[in-house]
């Protein structure tokens, strides 16, 4: 059975080009990249080349803003608990999104119980914050905003520049978790007033475990990690040099791929959007069709749970995903879907395609071939009936 992975936004197969730069640091290139002899000045130069590739697809102003980490959920803790701590004598008042990735909402939840008071701004029903909104909200107390460049579930780009120029007027910490819009859509955190952006390799086809925090020079943030003088003693532990190097290799692969990525899974995106409209009553796109991540489809199906869909396309090799969690047994509402309005039944009826670069025209009628018969046999099932 050929299996169809449509989950491109959990994680991302390593491209080829990236595992075979990553390669020879496992084996013979192996050095420590803080040792001073031969073997450690070779794996550092690794380190500083990925720094210039990842600093070059963000049109860093300096290759020392790129700071590596082990993902996107360290990059966001690190942003917005370092930024708030470096801040507390300015103030205690953060800004986010109620959309944002938990990754910046539990930190968030953290620092609420050590005194900070955080705005978490509700979004409209297509999913979009606006600039305005960010500015009503700002306080003389403000310390950071924290607002996502494209989310990871409906896929929906916000004015990120708007917001940051706002900020930067303001002199307000300005944060962006970036993870899911690298690779998708271009970005330049000069032109787009970006204090600290967030980004992880394994969802740009790099390896898992190696991610990087953009901070523009002069931005202050306290250490996460303590102890070891890397990264300029602000982000202590042995480097990964294999993940860093795959990172590197990623980003500027995926950088210098956006246009014709993009172009490739709009047309596979839209035309499964298309044929399951065609094919499947009581369908409903959950965030806009504009402005959003080109891979991104997320779709409502009523009276279903979208746990029996995807165990159903598990069965016949079909992989996507829902945005909910499933928590000691029983199915929480994805809280994204929550803050578009969507009602906690037709949020756990919802299922997340995110497609990639792997996916072929075949996946597509793949899924356009089974899904059909899966949602009306479930229907036919269900104690929610038709109106
Ligand atoms: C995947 C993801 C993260 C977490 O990144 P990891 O590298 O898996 O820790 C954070 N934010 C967004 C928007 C994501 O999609």
């Amino acid at each position: 059975m050929k299996t169809v992975y449509m989950d491109h936004a959990a994680t991302t197969p390593v491209r080829p080009e990236v595992l075979e730069e990553m390669l020879p640091f496992f084996t013979e290139r192996f050095g420590n990249a803080s040792s001073v002899y031969g073997l450690g000045r070779d794996a550092r130069a690794a380190v500083e080349l990925a720094r210039r590739r990842t600093a070059k697809a963000l049109n860093a102003a300096r290759e020392d803003e790129i700071y590596f980490t082990s993902g996107g959920t360290e990059s966001d803790n690190w942003a917005v608990k370092g930024a708030a701590l470096a801040a507390s004598s300015k103030g205690k008042h953060i800004i986010t999104t109620a959309i944002e990735h938990h990754a910046v909402l539990h930190t968030c939840a953290f620092l609420e119980k050590r005194g900070f008071e955080v705005t978490y701004l509700p979004v409209s029903s297509d999913g979009f914050v606006t600039a305005e909104q960010v500015e009503a909200a700002l306080r003389p107390d403000t310390v950071l905003v924290s607002v996502m460049t494209a989310n990871n579930e409906i896929g929906t780009i916000q004015p990120v520049a708007e917001i940051g120029r706002i900020c930067r007027e303001r002199g307000v910490v300005f944060h962006t978790d970036a993870v899911q819009a690298v690779g998708n859509i271009s970005l330049d955190v000069q032109e787009m007033d970006i204090d600290l952006l967030s980004l992880s390799a394994h969802k740009i086809r790099g390896p898992k475990g190696a991610g990087a925090l953009y901070v523009r020079k002069g931005v202050k943030i306290a250490n996460l990690m303590h102890g070891g003088a890397q990264e300029r003693a602000r982000r202590g532990g042995t480097y990964n040099t294999p993940g860093i190097a795959g990172l590197g290799r990623a980003i500027e692969l995926a950088a210098q791929e956006i246009p014709e990525h993009a172009e490739k899974v709009r047309a596979l995106r839209d035309a499964l959007l298309e044929g399951l409209m065609e094919r499947i009553p009581d369908v409903t796109v959950n965030g806009s069709m504009k402005d959003r991540l080109p891979g991104n489809l997320n779709v409502g199906f009523a009276r279903v749970e979208s746990e029996s869909v995807l165990l159903h396309l598990d069965l016949l090799g079909i992989a996507a995903s829902s945005g909910s969690a499933c928590t000691s047994g029983s199915v929480d509402p994805s809280h994204v879907l929550l803050a578009i309005g969507r009602t906690p039944g037709a949020a756990n009826g919802s299922i997340r395609f995110s497609l990639g670069e792997t996916n072929t025209q075949e996946d597509v009628s793949r899924v356009l071939e089974v899904l059909p018969g899966i949602v009306s046999r479930l229907r036919e099932m269900s104690p929610f009936k038709a109106e």
